[in-house]
């Protein structure tokens, strides 16, 4: 393994335990505090964010990696996730209210995003 594979695989390791605080986020709540812990949920999701930054701009810094956040591309995330989220709610399997009434790859104004969420 080589320095860049390292720094990658510590990219991906940190990526999962975002996912993983996000989870216990989600099950027990922002304002829980794990006994043990001096932190809570949102305030560990802030630490492991920190830390998968920190991973990308190692790569920037040592590996020409050259990520910058693309602010068109994050608004057009958000878009999308706010779209599936309608849908997901005329589902039933997120609560709230919606006028969201069929899969968002069959509305007429579907723009070439072919599912990926
Ligand atoms: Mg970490």
């Amino acid at each position: 393994m080589n320095h860049l594979q390292h720094y990658l695989t510590k990219l991906a390791e940190e990526g999962s335990e975002v996912a993983q605080i996000a989870l216990k986020t989600q099950q027990f709540g922002p304002g829980e505090v794990m006994p043990g812990q001096p932190l809570n949920n949102f305030e560990r999701c802030h630490l492991e964010l920190d830390d998968l930054w920190a991973m990308v701009e190692e790569l920037n810094e040592k590996f020409g990696f050259g990520y910058a956040p693309n602010r068109e591309r994050m608004e057009a995330k958000k878009a999308k996730v706010r779209k599936y989220l309608g849908f997901s709610i005329h589902l039933g399997m997120v609560e709230g209210e919606t006028d969201v009434c069929e899969h968002p790859m069959a509305l007429p104004a579907n723009t070439g995003d072919q599912g990926r969420r």
